[in-house]
């Protein structure tokens, strides 16, 4: 197996330059023309892409996309055994007195990576994980980080999404991710943000922002104030092609409204370790707006229920990894909205 290193600088400044690693192919010559499509598709911001074998570099990896801010950039996979739930991309901040954790990972084995990579930056207690929503590749690591002494901070809503799914969580996790599952679960108990809430982690605080309903019911923002960096979660996928729990009606009017906010660099719930906002939000924009359009045609026009996958097909996807395993649920979830406007 080979794997993609691909180098991505944000436009203009050289001090974000971050290596990602993509699952390149079985050979050499197909990691290289994989290499070129990605690098293409990158929109220029790629600056190299080199092939290399897999497990040449460290398999969990952190990269500082601003000072004291660092993301781990999950795979694009669904959870198994070789992944262990490594999904979502992650992050931690690091003040003067304390640590916040920003998602927890999809298992307790990505959750402890994790938790080694932030002891090779800093001994500070890690006193908040904040969870962007209920999904379970952000979330089911969180007991590592409660037997830390983390407060659990979320969406007002979230502990009610996470006790509705809980058990349907826990059950398919454990049998896809196996014996590295031990240890996961749900956090015990969810301190509520039911706007918007600061963190102060000593020398930089956390802005904490609920929204309506978009992505999922319980999304979260979480800015950075010292650096600019914005964690959006699953606000905003790139290269993975976004799943619709919530609302696609609702994510397209939250997203306008954000888009107009400046941050310095955006994260990603799955994708890239950084990008630039709010043009990094473009794809997904496109694809909200393409297959909102597509799915009122189909409703106009009176296609049942059963046939809209197959009349809205996957073209507005094009580009996007893991169509199989979203879009058509996005059709069915967007058709289930819409016809009722
Ligand atoms: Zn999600």
């Amino acid at each position: 197996m080979f794997e993609i290193l691909l180098t991505v600088c944000l436009a203009g400044d050289p001090a974000t330059c971050t290596t990602e690693l993509h699952p390149g192919g079985e050979t050499l010559e197909s990691c290289r023309a994989a290499a070129t499509e990605l690098a293409a598709r990158a929109n220029g911001v790629a600056q190299e892409w080199p092939c290399a074998e897999a497990g040449a570099t460290p398999s969990f990896t952190v990269t500082e996309v601003a000072p004291g801010v660092f993301v781990h950039r999950g795979v694009h996979a669904e959870a198994a055994a070789e992944n262990q739930g490594d999904l979502a991309n992650i992050g931690f901040v690091v003040g003067t007195d304390s640590v916040a954790v920003i998602d927890a990972g999809g298992s307790a084995a990505v959750a402890r990576d994790l938790l080694a990579a932030i002891r090779r930056e800093t001994d500070l207690p890690v006193r908040w994980l904040v969870l962007t929503h209920m999904h379970p590749d952000h979330v089911l690591g969180a007991p590592v980080f409660e037997a830390e002494g983390a407060t659990v901070v979320g969406h007002a809503d979230l502990a009610r999404a996470l006790g509705a799914r809980r058990e349907t969580y826990l059950e398919a996790n454990a049998e896809l991710i196996g014996p590295g599952f031990e240890g996961s679960g749900t956090p015990a108990e969810v301190d509520p943000v039911d706007v918007q809430r600061k963190i102060d982690l000593g020398g930089r605080v956390l802005l904490l922002e609920a929204h309506p309903t978009a992505h999922t019911d319980n999304d979260l923002t979480v800015f950075d104030t010292a650096t600019g960096t914005w964690f959006l979660g699953d606000l905003l996928f790139i290269d993975h092609l976004p799943a619709i729990d919530g609302s696609i009606a609702g994510w397209i009017e939250l997203d306008a409204t954000l888009a107009t906010r400046e941050a310095a660099r955006a994260v990603p719930g799955h994708g890239p370790v950084a990008v630039q906002w709010p043009v990094g939000g473009d794809p997904l924009r496109q694809y909200l707006a393409a297959l909102a359009a597509a799915v009122r045609d189909a409703i106009r026009a009176g296609v049942p229920i059963q046939d809209v996958t197959a009349t809205v097909g996957a073209e507005m996807a094009e580009g996007w990894l893991l169509v199989g395993a979203f879009h058509g649920r996005n059709v069915l979830a967007a058709f289930k909205e819409l016809e009722w406007e």
